[in-house]
């Protein structure tokens, strides 16, 4: 019986972890090593006042999330009835309703008649929702939403990266954020277990590329795949060299309950030209159940903030919003270039590292993570999915299996 392929995969977190979870599926022997700790970025606290998530809060929900959620014992759970009410705030938040969607959506329709309808290369998404969806919806709703979920402005943004899933021809289902009772913690501890149990060879070790007889996942974060890379493509290195990152400071604050919430709701997204401090804000407590007895709200900032400015800035914006209820807690984490600057620039930069793609893979190196144009946990589960099928296929024409 001829031997599995092997796969060695560097980077344990999300991406490395579920890499390693369909390589494992697919019967390959996996190697996983990660340098720091399982989940990277990915972490919930468990305080005093209730929980902190360090990076993601959620999943976006998919069939495909399910089931392997199911695989590793986990059950999700969906948002409250409470989290649908969603607002923007220009001087003042309004809930978003769908009566302000409907002329962009049926200016959406017209471009799709013409034809016209998705993004140009290199063209940035204030541009594309000008042409598209109407100047009104773009300045009042695109732009502050995007601040909000990207950190950057949609002056900036590319609409080809972000749109991508949108026009996606056989695009799974999504449904709503998910997080697991106890947060996201509780996903990625059980899917090590699942993981270990299942025979994948886990280390703690700050790993260099060395290929041999099977394929290699490079599954860290894009400033160190350009180390990586060095030796093997130095082409592809010097596209990651080139690459930049956005940084966000997340802080999650506690309150004491002061009745009813002025905004009930899954959060607020601050207009960019507002003089908000924040890009925007999560109602913890009103999305998910059992986030702790207190008032729970995570403020996100598209710059890196000391804790005392942080401090600052959080009570600033909810005296503006007319938010009462003395501070508990704070916890303040900082993601530094952690998340790509999904530019122009950056569109160019992938349009050139597809093209190495080949050379890549001839060499049995494949990439994965959120450079790639999938921010989203559920995005990069679906890429991992696709990337070991790929894998698969590569393995049985070279009759490896
Ligand atoms: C504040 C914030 C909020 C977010 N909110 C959401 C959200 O609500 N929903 C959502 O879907 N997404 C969200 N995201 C995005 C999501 O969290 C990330 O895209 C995702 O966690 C990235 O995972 P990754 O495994 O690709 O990268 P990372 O988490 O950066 O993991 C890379 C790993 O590689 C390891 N590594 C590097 N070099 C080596 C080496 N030589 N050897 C071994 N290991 C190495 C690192 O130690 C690290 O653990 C958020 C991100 C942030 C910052």
């Amino acid at each position: 019986m001829k031997p599995k392929p092997r796969v060695h995969i560097i980077g344990g977190g999300f991406s490395g972890l579920i890499t390693a979870f369909y390589a494992r599926e697919a019967g390959f022997e996996v190697h996983l090593s990660e340098k720091n700790r399982w989940g990277g970025l990915l972490g919930t606290k468990t305080t005093p006042e209730g929980l902190v998530e360090e990076a993601a809060n959620a999943f976006l929900w998919t069939a495909e999330l399910e089931r392997v959620s199911s695989v590793i014992g986990v059950p999700l759970q969906r948002t409250l009835a409470s989290a649908k009410k969603r607002y923007v705030a220009t001087d003042i938040p309004r809930p978003l309703a769908p009566r302000q969607f409907l002329p962009a959506v049926w200016n959406f329709i017209k471009a799709a008649v013409r034809r016209h309808h998705r993004p140009f290369p290199l063209e940035t998404l204030t541009g594309w929702g000008r042409r598209v969806l109407g100047p009104e919806f773009t300045e009042k709703t695109l732009r502050p939403a995007t601040r909000g979920v990207w950190g950057v402005s949609a002056d900036q943004l590319s609409a080809s990266l972000i749109l991508a899933p949108m026009f996606q021809k056989k695009r799974e289902r999504r449904k709503g954020s998910v997080s697991p009772q106890g947060g996201l913690q509780v996903w990625i501890d059980a899917l090590v277990r699942h993981l270990q149990s299942q025979g994948v060879v886990m280390k703690i070790e700050d790993s260099r590329v060395t290929i041999n007889d099977g394929f290699l996942v490079l599954a860290t974060s894009w400033k160190q795949k350009a180390d990586l890379l060095q030796g093997f493509s130095p082409m592809a290195a010097e596209l990651y060299r080139q690459m930049r990152a956005t940084s966000l400071t997340s802080a999650t604050a506690h309150f004491a309950r002061t009745g009813e919430s002025a905004y009930p709701g899954f959060g607020i997204l601050f207009h960019p030209d507002h003089r908000w401090k924040a890009a925007g804000v999560l109602f913890n407590d009103q999305i998910f159940e059992n986030r702790g007895p207190h008032r729970s709200e995570t403020w996100i900032f598209d710059r890196v903030l000391s804790e005392s400015e942080a401090r600052e800035a959080v009570l600033e914006d909810r005296a503006r919003l007319g938010l009462q209820g003395s501070m508990l807690a704070l916890r303040v984490t900082h993601a530094v270039e952690a998340l790509p600057l999904y530019n122009t620039d950056h569109e160019s930069l992938l349009i050139k590292l597809k093209g190495l793609t080949p050379e890549l893979k001839a060499k049995h190196i494949y990439l994965i993570g959120n450079e790639l144009g999938d921010i989203g946990l559920t995005s990069l589960g679906l890429r991992a999915r696709d990337l070991v099928r790929e894998m698969a296929a590569q393995a049985a024409s070279e009759g490896q299996r």
